[in-house]
């Protein structure tokens, strides 16, 4: 999102200031030194997915901003969280000790490159952006953030939320919708790098059709009654989406934009399929009791609503899937559209058909409407029905 006079102005025109001030504060975190003082920023924690961690590897050449300034020259270096603060040093044990004792350690890449990092539970290197600022946790773990600017932060959610062969218009649709969730963060949110907000992998895979999407809808985000929306999405719907509030109940309540549609336009996507998968009685009863599990009701389009527990609990199906995710992974049901029975061992049985919760854009029905022509804006008022760009 470029914080351009004219937007300022349409939106003072609309009584938004407020709202966009708001943001602007958020945005324009300072990050003087390694983006340039007059471009807007967006900070993200970094490494969401995985454990914390006391330990990260800094490659080098890079430079270093804080404690104080100086070029950090080739070659790999631990940043560890010892007793009297975090410390920098050379894995090369012959090598001096570059920091001890800090409170704030803040590298950025050297010169225009990017800054290389590899946590211990990520086999590969990311690259990023702007500024990585590390602090100490209350846990003794490293606070990992990145500060980089807005527009760098929107191509690289692009280029790890969509494929490599996917139209443009698709890509643009992408990053109206990553604009317009960057519009709706108040100052004191954080942004996180995975699907919890938007899959951020760092900047490593930077594509030219991606910077010249992002650039065509700088400014852009989706409204609706010249709100911003809560702009959900998900990889693959598998015939049609679902309405919000059914799938998610109260918290999207008054989302009218959040309609079921049809979509018959993600069926090159993998996951059109249907996923079948078993998981052993006794862990799955270890997480959600004993007893037959089944679904009570759905939605038209086939997705589970309410859920009825073995000991005869309702759960809500969208809290069963997402617990049933997290505990045994996301490849058990893909999409939220499933079925659950039980084999003659009295294993549970799972089948889905999807990818993703079901509610907004479907991204590979956005890559399909976009191979048949179909623009940008015509994507996301198809998914988001009522809604306008502003
Ligand atoms: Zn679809």
């Amino acid at each position: 999102m470029t914080l351009r006079t004219p937007s300022l102005l349409i939106m003072a025109r609309r009584g938004r200031l407020a709202q966009f001030l708001s943001i602007a504060l958020l945005v324009l975190n300072a990050c003087a030194t390694a983006c340039g003082a007059q471009q807007a920023t967006v900070a993200v924690s970094l490494f969401d997915a995985y454990q914390p961690t006391a330990t990260l590897f800094v490659e080098g050449p890079c430079e270093l901003i804080v404690p104080f300034h100086r070029g950090v020259p080739t070659g790999l270096y631990k940043v560890s969280v010892e007793k009297n603060g975090i410390a920098v040093t050379p894995v090369r044990a012959s090598s001096p000790q570059l920091i001890a004792g800090a409170s704030k350690v803040v590298f950025t890449g050297a010169g225009h490159a990017l800054l290389s990092l590899r946590h211990p539970a990520v086999m590969v290197k990311r690259h990023y952006h702007g500024a990585v600022e590390l602090t100490v946790r209350s846990d003794r773990k490293l606070k990992i953030n990145n500060s980089l600017p807005i527009r760098d932060y929107v191509r690289s959610v692009v280029a790890s939320e969509t494929l490599p062969n996917w139209p443009l218009e698709a890509l643009k649709a992408q990053a109206v919708l990553t604009q317009t969730r960057l519009f709706r963060y108040l100052p004191g949110d954080e942004l996180g790098d995975t699907t919890q907000q938007e899959v951020y992998l760092g900047s490593g895979n930077d594509r030219a059709d991606i910077a010249a999407a992002v650039a065509s809808v700088s400014g852009q985000i989706l409204a609706y009654d010249h709100r911003p929306i809560q702009p959900f999405y998900h990889s693959t719907c598998a015939g049609s989406t679902s309405d919000g509030s059914a799938i998610f109940g109260k918290n999207a309540e008054h989302m009218v934009y959040l309609a079921s549609v049809s979509c018959s336009y993600c069926k090159q996507s993998p996951f059109c399929k249907t996923t079948s998968s078993r998981i052993r009685q006794q862990p799955f009863n270890s997480i959600f009791g004993s007893g037959t599990t089944s679904v009570a009701t759905t939605d038209s389009s086939g997705r589970p609503l309410e859920i009825i527990l073995g000991d005869g609990r309702h759960m809500r199906a969208y809290d069963f899937w997402i617990k049933l995710g997290k505990n045994f992974g996301w490849d058990k049901a893909p999409g939220n559209r499933f079925t659950i029975g039980t084999d003659s061992h009295g294993d549970v049985l799972l089948k889905s058909t999807g990818a993703g919760h079901g509610v907004g854009l479907c991204q590979w029905g956005a890559a399909g409407q976009a191979r048949l022509g179909r623009s940008y804006r015509e994507i996301l008022q198809y998914y988001f029905p009522g809604t306008q760009i502003e």
